[in-house]
């Protein structure tokens, strides 16, 4: 059988709409080895619902590491998801580097003051081609920041269909060779496809730069619900095996090896 990772994962700790117990059983039941969670925490946006409370942090990771000490069944692993706000790295840095976590996915949600995801009304009346560049440009400062492991849905942009008039090849490529010089890791997020993009993130016309770039992968559902647990995995896998990848990348203690997969035997 196939390892299979899912490292993006929200529970009620943040706003994910169940218990991290009800994701342990149907990882299980989707047949997944390993299921990493990872609550949104955005330190310096106040009163944001989706986000953990900073000061529950640390109470997550206990209640996380002790279900990973008593549960014999399946691989756990802790992470968080963490906005990045650009200017402010150094207290993420130092807030973070107070955390013991197998991995930090980072990831870009606010453009200016507003979130990109939480409706089409933000791109309404926007110049889009500006939108793609400036929403690059702030993933590629996340990567750059040194901060994470992992890069969220590294195109967050296309959630709502909104296109640029320039083919983003070229951001694309910019971005693959960043994460390869500052040894940042990108997800296949299966997510999308619930979303009105109907795709994963990032855009498959593209996956083939990051495999030329020679950038480590690792799928993830970015559950919110434990029904979403592995969704549409075994097409990832596949979609990454054309793109010419063979391994991807595992976590343990921040500390990233690559692990290969054959589809063959799944
Ligand atoms: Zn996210
Ligand atoms: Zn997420």
């Amino acid at each position: 059988m196939t390892w299979k990772t899912d490292y993006h994962i929200h529970t009620s700790f943040s706003d994910g709409k169940a218990a991290p117990e009800d994701y342990i059983a149907a990882a299980l039941a989707a047949g997944i080895s390993e299921i990493g969670f990872s609550e949104h925490l955005s330190i310096f946006k106040e009163n944001q619902t989706w986000c953990m409370n900073p000061d529950n942090v640390q109470n997550y990771i206990g209640y996380i590491n002790n279900l990973k000490k008593n549960t014999k069944t399946i691989v756990i692993k802790t992470g968080l998801e963490i906005d990045f706000i650009p200017g402010r790295e150094k207290e993420i840095g130092q807030f973070l580097d107070n955390l013991i976590l197998d991995y930090r996915i980072g990831s870009v949600h606010y453009l200016g003051e507003k979130t990109v995801d939480l409706g089409p009304e933000f791109y309404e009346g926007k110049n889009i081609d500006s939108l793609y560049e400036s929403y690059f440009e702030l993933v590629i400062g996340a990567v750059s920041s040194g901060l994470y492991d992992i890069i969220g849905h590294c195109d967050l942009i296309r959630i709502y269909g909104f296109k640029p008039t320039f083919d983003p090849e070229l951001l694309y490529r910019k971005l693959a060779r960043a994460m390869k010089k500052y040894d940042v890791t990108f997800e296949l997020n299966t997510n999308g496809r619930n979303r009105p993009l109907g795709d994963f993130y990032p855009d498959r016309r593209f996956l083939h730069i990051f495999r030329e770039e020679n950038v480590p992968v690792c799928v993830n559902s970015d559950a919110h619900f434990p029904s979403r647990v592995g969704q549409y995995f075994n097409e990832a896998y596949e979609l990454l095996r054309s793109a010419g990848y063979t391994e991807m990348a595992v976590f343990n203690n921040r500390k990233r090896k690559m692990k290969p997969f054959n589809l063959l035997n799944s």
